[in-house]
């Protein structure tokens, strides 16, 4: 299937100078959504992941992430931005182009040993990815592996990531 046809590519969103990649154009495909939970879980499988859990980002990770979880018999844990989950949190700061952001994700959520899968809609610098990594390893959980719906070759965020598998399902 044509993925690329249903992502639709909006210039200058949010600030000028990004081309923004729109996934709600392919979620509101009954068959382009399928698919591509349908092909990142094939690829997990065949990659032999073993995930007790699929850790997804705010918010589009919760998109793909939930579904994907489902599907291979894991359970899910969202990472939010600071100040979202209302119980007791582990938090990480990280560099960003200017300033810094957060990510928290519940304490009682991770735990030392379980083995984790982090998915998000789209690696791009791979600074979120790689944030998200160090807050659950750092906490003692073991890294599976990531699974991407896009990834822009071109930024070279695979740089920035453990040395672990890396899915993606559509590169640009
Ligand atoms: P990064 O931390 O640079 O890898 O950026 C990844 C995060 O920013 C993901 O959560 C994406 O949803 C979002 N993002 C970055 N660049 C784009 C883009 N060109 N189009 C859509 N989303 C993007």
């Amino acid at each position: 299937m044509d993925l690329k046809s249903l992502i639709r590519d909006i210039p200058d969103f949010p600030k000028p100078g990004i081309l923004f990649r729109d996934i709600t154009t392919l979620l509101r495909d009954p068959d382009g959504l399928r698919y591509t939970i349908d092909f990142l879980t094939q690829k997990c499988v065949e990659s032999e992941f073993k995930a007790d859990c699929v850790v997804g980002m705010e918010s589009r990770g919760f998109i793909f992430g939930a579904p994907l979880a489902y599907q291979l018999g894991a359970g899910f844990i969202p990472v939010r931005k600071k100040g979202k989950l209302p119980a007791a949190v582990h938090r990480i700061d990280y560099e960003l182009e200017y300033g810094t952001d957060s990510l928290e994700v519940h304490q009682d959520a991770i735990h030392p040993g379980s083995r984790v899968l982090i998915v998000d809609d789209l690696m791009a610098t791979g600074g979120t990815a790689s944030a998200t990594a160090k807050l659950l390893q750092k906490f003692g959980c073991e890294l599976v592996g990531f699974g991407f719906i896009i990834e822009l070759r071109d930024l070279q965020g695979r740089k920035h990531l453990p040395d672990v598998p890396i899915i993606s399902v559509v590169e640009y």
